[in-house]
């Protein structure tokens, strides 16, 4: 994702490695000192010297079980035994890709989902979307139709077009991005705190939101405009929740230009803000869905787009006019990964992991929060299982009252600690793994605060 290599703040581990890293300049390759982890325990990891830290970000937001769920490594096994591969092109699948695809339409509560199209990661689902949009558009003899609206800090993923949806800079430069996909249109990001004016009350600002979307669609013709593409609370950018009323009145302009609404719930789904979904938490109808990430608890690779009656009913009443769907990939529904999602999300249910996040998510939310008052800290923002915590003045106007580096320096003293946070600049985001107990929340902030006295 869009951090800079290092940003563990380790020294340490072996130097002139021959991977390219992700997210990784050619200076940082020439001194890459990775921190190499070699084994998982709950919501621990152990790096090669044997160094244990606590997860603070659950893999990439995405080891939901935690590291040692012994029931998804027997359902790997199991199927790796029984079928470690075959395909799921043209009629042919396996049991795990058609059960989960049962599943995933049977669970997902907030509108009718019809049908599910297999990736291997998030940003081939997101990819999958724009040909997905397309495609749909095409069959209604809409071909004009073909822009998406996106937000600036949204993370959509970083293949050609997922990386021009996502509104981060550093995705783009050097890939001759936005100009190279110009279909991408870009909204403001809801960020209270940063973006609101003198005395304007957050559904005020969501309001304001919603007329300058609307005014976005109007300039550019809502004949050309497809698809609004957002995550329920957006996390790369930096995690933020979106302000009250926010998508009631984003859907409300969405529906009055025809407009679809594709929500990323790569990192929301499954439990991580205190509900099965960020959709039902936000009472979004998405006409689309992206899944990636907590689908396996990161057991293995799987993506997955959820299509919505609406959407499937227009390709299949015409499904001979523009041919197949022609889109695939080799591990579409690759049934070991399958087979753990199907695992994982039988575990989810057994806990009734949305309702467990409910209750433990407001004690650590609370607790974090009393760093609030720290001269250094200018923001603290979450819900759930995911927070941000943002360095700066309180005042988003005035310049930042601490040293440069404050970001990764407090990262480096966290991992010291034995916390291994995620730093951007100056925001740390965190987002443990779900099934972290109350005592290990307790100690996660414990480190943290002895972090932040030091780098105060
Ligand atoms: N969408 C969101 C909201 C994400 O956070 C991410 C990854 O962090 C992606 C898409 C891309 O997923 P992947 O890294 O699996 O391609």
């Amino acid at each position: 994702e869009a951090d800079a290599a290092g940003s563990n703040g380790s020294e340490r581990g072996p130097p002139g490695h021959s991977m390219l890293a992700p997210f990784t300049s050619g200076t940082q390759q020439s001194d890459f000192h990775p921190l190499v982890i070699v084994r998982s325990e709950g919501v621990y990891v152990v790096d090669s010297e044997g160094k244990k830290y606590m997860d603070a970000l659950a893999g990439l937001w995405s080891t939901a079980l935690g590291g040692n769920e012994k029931r998804l490594v027997d359902a790997a096994t199991r199927q790796l035994n029984l079928l470690p591969f075959y395909h799921s092109f043209w009629n042919r699948t396996t049991d795990p890709a058609l059960k989960l695809a049962e599943e995933l339409v049977d669970m997902f509560k907030p509108v009718k989902m019809a049908k599910v199209f297999f990736t291997n990661s998030g940003s081939e689902a997101n990819d999958t979307q724009v040909k997905l949009v397309w495609y749909y558009n095409n069959h209604r003899g809409m071909p004009k139709k073909k822009k998406f609206i996106a937000r600036e800090k949204a993370y959509h993923g970083s293949t050609l077009v997922t990386a021009t949806l996502s509104g981060l800079p550093n995705l783009q430069k050097g890939f001759d991005l936005p100009e190279a996909f110009p279909y991408v249109l870009r909204a403001e990001c809801p960020h209270y705190w940063r973006n609101h004016r003198p005395g304007e009350s957050e559904e005020d600002y969501a309001t304001r939101l919603a007329d300058d979307l609307e005014k976005l669609i109007l300039r550019e013709d809502p004949e050309t405009v497809a698809a609004f593409i957002a995550e329920p609370v957006m996390g790369a950018g930096g995690v933020m929740p979106p302000p009250a009323t926010y998508f009631d009145k984003v859907q409300a302009v969405l529906k009055k230009y025809d407009i679809l609404l594709i929500a990323d719930e790569v990192v929301c789904a499954f439990g991580r803000l205190g509900a099965m979904f960020g959709c039902e938490k936000y009472n979004i109808k998405p006409d689309l869905v992206s899944l990636a990430k907590a689908i396996t608890s990161a057991y293995a690779p799987l993506g997955a787009v959820l299509v919505s009656q609406k959407i499937w009913d227009e390709i299949s009443a015409h499904s001979d006019k523009l041919g197949q769907f022609g889109h695939g990939f080799t591990y579409s529904g690759h049934p070991v990964s399958c087979a753990v999602a199907l695992e994982a999300i039988r575990i989810y249910k057994e806990k009734k992991i949305d309702q467990y996040v409910a209750k433990v998510g407001p004690v650590w939310q609370e607790g974090m929060r009393a760093f609030e008052k720290s001269p250094i800290i200018a923001e603290i923002r979450g819900t759930g299982l995911i927070m941000a915590v943002e360095f700066g003045d309180k005042d988003p106007k005035k310049p930042f009252p601490g040293a440069w580096g404050t970001g990764a320096y407090f990262a480096a003293e966290c991992a010291k600690q034995g916390l291994l946070v995620r730093v951007s600049g100056d925001i740390i985001m965190m987002s443990p793994i779900l099934v972290v107990t109350e005592d290990e929340l307790q100690e996660f902030i414990r480190m943290f605060g002895e972090a932040l006295k030091i780098t105060e």
